[in-house]
């Protein structure tokens, strides 16, 4: 059996993690912004797009910076998941094992190659 190659349905399943993640960290905010929202509320429709743009901006604003790189890597993989890309490595090309993947979702490169990533960021501290 080749190992490896996370198939539909586990992709389906690591979809379905990503989403609630992702609506964790954004649904923590917008109950924090829900109150000051419900005065606004009467109807201004076209306005809506503007007031959605605004409002987004506003929820990363109020994420911490490793919330926001939480949000951004899971954005990150459902676009992989849309692409087809998904589970597969970033750096050498080879698929991702299923178990990280179910531990780290939005994994986007294998051990070995997160590994070498991680070291080579410490090390460039002296440019
Ligand atoms: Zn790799």
């Amino acid at each position: 059996m080749k190992q490896g190659r996370i198939n539909r349905r586990d992709i389906g399943k690591l979809k379905e993690i990503l989403l609630d993640k992702r609506e964790e960290i954004i649904g923590g905010v917008k109950q924090i912004h829900a109150s000051s929202q419900e005065m606004g509320q009467d109807g201004i429709q076209d306005m809506a797009d503007e007031a959605s743009n605004l409002y987004t901006k506003q929820i990363l604003m109020s994420l911490s910076e490793n919330q926001r790189q939480v949000l951004r890597e899971i954005d990150e993989a459902l676009d992989r998941i849309t692409e087809g890309t998904y589970g597969t490595c970033d750096g050498c090309g080879d698929p991702i094992n299923l178990k990280r993947l179910q531990i780290r979702p939005f994994a986007k490169y294998c051990v070995q190659c997160q590994d070498s990533i991680e070291r080579q960021t410490s090390d460039t501290s002296i440019e």
